[in-house]
């Protein structure tokens, strides 16, 4: 669709006249409000399905009577806690508000005009829109398999390279990359390029191989691991995430982070959260499930799709999926279209409750049909 012409466009720093903004998943009350129901299904934002931590509510409830006041800028507690979990200096954990703050962090202090962005084809869509905005190249390696080709990634590194940015998982492909792979490319990049490893669902993946790149941190003072709480966490609505890096990086990106970025509930949640290792659990094993029920049903119906090993499932229909998206809405039901993601015949489907995920196919089988 073409865009009516913005007045201030002119104004706009570099960057930002091409920038296309994120699309979120269309919210429930929107869907509901325009179909007049109450009981949809949203399938879109591969948020978890069971909610949160009892103790994260808790913790929110509490820290309603503080609301006036600002919160600890610095997040000590949950840095400590963090540092903790990960074995590393809290000098070295950078907050933010969602993990999309880091990665915009990021580039504010390591791209610019005349600086390079690496990334694969259908990787995460924040990479292009963070460092468009700071008026960074992008540079795109072509996808093997769906998946990241680091082989071609690393043919793209030069001179000008600032970041290389890789999700794994990646969203919307659910293609992860292991350890000796990963940490080959890692070290094999010049000190003077950041390499971020965005492991945004690293709690759902249960592959023998998929790596933990935080370990990493000692040996390459250029990587920069990014964490949330938005996904298995159940807190997406709360904004928070964090970068674990050498604690120059951190010194670096804290410079840039707007002071009291993360809010004093989502501080309390995100520690509260942690200390629940059985919700954690709990929501593993209800997705390791209901992605089972769905790639069943896709199976079943046919349809062909990525194999995924987070908590969403991108599935190929072989034709343009906006009228099978509006049928699906009409229905009730929201998924993900990820044409901007180059991939205009699929749909990302979030991994819900059996009973979503039954509601999800069904609707899915009588659109199709
Ligand atoms: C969801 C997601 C994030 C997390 O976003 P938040 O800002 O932490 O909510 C980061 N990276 C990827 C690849 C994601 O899919």
């Amino acid at each position: 669709m073409e865009q009516p012409t913005n007045r201030f466009l002119p104004l706009a720093a570099p960057g930002i006249a091409n920038l296309k903004p994120y699309i979120p998943g269309k919210p429930v009350s929107e869907l509901e409000r325009e179909l007049g129901i109450a009981d949809s299904v949203k399938l879109a934002s591969n948020e978890n399905p069971l909610g949160c931590s009892e103790r994260a509510q808790e913790a929110v409830r509490a820290g309603l009577a503080e609301v006036a006041r600002y919160p600890d800028g610095g997040g000590f507690a949950l840095r400590n806690a963090l540092a903790g979990k990960h074995n590393v200096d809290p000098a070295c954990i950078t907050l933010g508000n969602g993990s999309n703050d880091v990665l915009d962090m990021i580039a504010r202090v390591f791209l610019a005009p005349g600086r390079e962005s690496l990334f694969s084809q259908h990787a995460f869509a924040v990479y292009p829109i963070s460092s468009q905005a700071v008026g960074a190249t992008l540079r795109i390696a072509p996808a093997r398999d769906y998946g990241h080709d680091l082989e071609a990634m690393m043919n793209l590194v030069g001179e000008t390279t600032g970041v290389v940015w890789i999700a794994n998982p990646n969203n919307p492909t659910g293609t992860w990359l292991d350890g000796g792979e990963l940490e080959g490319f890692v070290a094999g990049l010049p000190e003077r390029v950041i390499v971020v490893v965005d492991e945004a669902y690293t709690e759902y993946v249960d592959e023998p191989g998929y790596p933990d790149a935080s370990r990493w941190l000692d040996r390459y003072p250029n990587l920069i691991v990014t964490r949330t709480f938005s996904k298995a966490y159940g807190l997406a609505s709360l904004r928070v995430g964090y970068g674990l890096s050498h604690p120059d990086v951190a010194d670096l990106l804290n410079r840039v982070r707007q002071p009291f970025n993360v809010n004093s509930m989502a501080l309390a949640a995100a520690g509260a959260a942690l200390g629940d290792q059985a919700f954690i659990e709990r929501s593993v094993a209800v997705n390791r499930d209901g992605m089972a029920q769905l790639t069943a049903g896709f199976e079943r119906l046919g349809l062909d799709y990525i194999p995924s090993v987070g908590n969403f499932v991108t599935i190929d229909l072989g034709r343009p999926v906006g009228p099978v998206d509006q049928a699906l809405l009409r229905e009730g039901c929201i998924a993900r279209p990820v044409a901007n993601y180059g991939l205009p015949n699929h749909l990302r489907v979030t991994v819900g409750l059996a009973e979503e995920n039954r509601r999800f196919l069904q609707a899915l089988e009588r659109v199709l049909a």
